[in-house]
């Protein structure tokens, strides 16, 4: 029998599976045999495994978030639709009570617990595990891979943790999703100095995997980094600790449990990622991607450099999905026809004064008009005497931020929203292709900070616990110095304020790069030469997702798919009819590994 054997078992794993199981009837419908290796639950893995705090919550809304494919899918397979998380009917399904509890509350547009996705997830792997082909079986290791040996032409041997023997496999899929990072030399020393001096470090680490008992009540804790970590550590140091939210007249007030630590948080913009929007679009649909073709730029020849060849690009695409909305949704608050403005945009460089004279003529409202820079660093430039004062202001843009993130008047938003994860599917195509040059980060960061925040209920609580001084907002370009035996820390926010502490949090996700890697499978693929590190990322053949040797061949039995891959597509679910890069790659993977097991059944029964 045909055995393929997947190193991870998380939801991109099932993903695939459900395309094996697809596309099996055309390529290959010779049963299978699937050895799913993961130290976690399958179907959920890691990230989305139930046994976690039920206070974690999903940064998406529930009709946000799709497993199954649907008719915007452009792939060869075919198109097997689904309920999304927010259309599934789990009259006859088998769930924890309190999952069933909040389901049963869950609007579409709800923000729902990890718990509910880990049961969506469980329930759809199952059903992926159904669809392979008659007479397959599926195997179940809870334990990790460690090294996989053999070249294109032989089986490969997989080898478990307390395994003797290998498993033999004709393929060999890698979807190890989010991996754990070495602790760089600064972090190494700060844990050092922590060690010495008695006080608490937590590295960057993904939040839920985190012992936060060694943090303790009633201290002061420099927490550096405001993205989602930082949200997740906020809920389980503060209601995980048994703090309350209360209403009283339409404000929400926390009241603590006395065993919360006190909180300052800084970054380098100072302000936590924009709300997420809370409504729908009003005016007309958006269109595909107008200015920044991937194709287009790759069908030059030479270099694309990020900053200069594909930034403007997308700001401008972004913009046009912007004011498409604000245009054809809003048009009381334009001076100007959609169609004029659209043309004239279409012939202007994002970056020109032309291009802001027609912003200004056409649109009245500076609130209305987009501005990148003030969007990415709000508060640069800003200085406070008073470290009070500059919680006041914090607050107020915060709690203006939700306001407008929840006013459908301000849909254009969601616009500009769309646009930009139409743009990371573009950007993920150039990534690779190997040509993208001058990437240093900037843009995830910029692009989780816009498009990937917290739900606003979730800032809200954020602004009561600001109230209860159990967070004190530190301020942008924030520093931290290990000095005096304790952390201390400011900001050029306030620059008059130094604060002393006795902890410091990373809170953010381990930036995982291959030179990097925490992940021995990883470890003993790069030393010996079986993957190629392109920029830190696991090179990958574009297509199918091969595994690319450390001199670029393509191994044909080992493929790899992720966010530690070059062919790392949105690092976030799908959203229904929107032609999501994962599906495609899922279904061109499964199809190339259906191909190739198609080829050797031939091969072997020849031989
Ligand atoms: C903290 C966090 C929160 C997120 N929240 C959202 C959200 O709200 N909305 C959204 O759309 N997206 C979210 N995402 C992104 C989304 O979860 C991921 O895109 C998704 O989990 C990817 O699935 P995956 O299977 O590729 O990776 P993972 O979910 O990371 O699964 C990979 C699996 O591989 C296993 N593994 C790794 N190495 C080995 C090995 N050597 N041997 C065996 N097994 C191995 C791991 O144990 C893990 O279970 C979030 C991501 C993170 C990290």
């Amino acid at each position: 029998m045909s055995v393929v054997v997947f190193a991870g078992a998380g939801p991109r794993t099932s993903g695939l599976l459900e395309r094996l199981g697809a596309n099996a009837p055309e390529l290959f419908d010779g049963p299978l045999e699937v050895h799913l290796v993961d130290p976690f639950p399958v179907g959920a893995g890691r990230v989305w495994r139930h046994e976690q705090s039920p206070l974690l919550r999903m940064n998406s809304m529930a009709e946000d978030v799709t497993m199954f494919t649907d008719s915007s899918v452009a792939c060869d397979g075919p198109v097997r639709p689904g309920p999304s998380l927010a259309e599934w009917d789990v009259s006859t399904v088998e769930l924890d009570a309190e999952v069933r509890a909040e389901l049963a509350a869950m609007g579409p547009t709800s923000f729902p617990s990890r718990r509910v996705q880990s049961a969506y997830l469980k329930w759809f792997h199952e059903l992926a595990v159904e669809s392979l082909p008659a007479g397959s079986s599926v195997h179940v290791h809870p334990t990790r891979v460690v090294r996989v040996t053999g070249s294109s032409g032989v089986r490969q041997r997989v080898w478990l943790a307390g395994r003797a023997g290998p498993l033999v496999a004709d393929v060999v899929v890698f979807a190890l999703g989010h991996l754990d990072t070495a602790l760089s030399p600064e972090h190494a020393a700060l844990r050092d100095y922590a060690e010495e001096y008695g006080l608490t470090f937590v590295p960057p680490a993904y939040t839920a995997d985190v012992d936060l008992s060694v943090v303790p009540a009633g201290e002061d804790v420099v927490v550096r980094g405001m993205g989602l970590a930082f949200i997740d550590l906020v809920v389980l140091l503060a209601e995980g600790r048994g703090g309350t939210f209360v209403r009283v007249d339409e404000t929400l007030h926390y009241l603590p449990s006395g065993r919360e630590p006190r909180l300052h948080v800084g970054s380098r913009r100072g302000v936590p990622y924009h709300s997420k929007t809370g409504y729908r679009l009003r005016g007309a649909a958006p269109e595909g991607p107008r200015f920044f073709v991937a194709s287009e730029l790759l069908a030059r020849p030479g270099e694309i450099d990020f900053r200069l060849h594909v930034w403007p690009l997308i700001a401008k695409d972004v913009a046009y999905g912007y004011y498409r909305e604000l245009f054809t949704g809003h048009p009381s608050r334009v001076r100007m026809a959609w169609e004029e403005f659209a043309g004239r945009f279409a012939e202007l460089d994002w970056y020109s004064s032309e291009m802001r004279g027609l912003a200004e003529e056409a649109v009245p409202g500076v609130v209305d008009r987009l501005d990148f820079e003030h969007l990415d660093r709000p508060i640069d430039g800003l200085a406070f005497d008073s470290a009070d004062g500059f919680q006041e202001f914090l607050r107020s843009y915060v709690a203006a931020d939700v306001a407008r993130r929840s006013d459908p008047a301000f849909s254009a938003d969601l616009g500009g929203f769309l646009a930009l994860l139409t743009a990371y599917g573009q950007l993920s195509v150039l990534a690779a292709s190997g040509r993208l040059t001058g990437e240093d980060g900037w843009w995830h960061g910029f692009f989780s900070y816009f498009a990937s925040g917290p739900p606003p209920d979730r800032l809200e609580e954020l602004l009561a616990l600001s109230r209860a001084g159990v967070v004190r907002f530190l301020g942008a370009d924030m520093w931290v110095e290990a000095m005096d035996g304790v952390f201390l820390a400011g900001s050029a926010s306030v620059p008059g304020e130094v604060v002393r502490a006795r902890g410091l949090i990373e809170a953010r996700l381990p930036a995982h790069t291959l030179s990097a890697t925490a992940e021995p499978l990883l470890c003993s693929l790069l030393a010996s030469g079986e993957v190629q590190d392109r920029a830190g990322l696991v090179a990958v053949d574009p297509v199918d997702s091969r595994v690319l040797d450390a001199s670029g061949v393509a191994h044909a039995r080992r493929f790899a798919v992720g966010p530690y891959t070059t062919n790392k597509a949105q690092a976030a679910f799908a959203r229904p009819n929107t032609n999501n890069p994962a599906f495609r790659q899922n279904d061109a993977v499964a199809r190339a590994v259906l191909g190739f097991l198609a080829a050797s059944a031939v091969d072997e029964s020849v031989a």
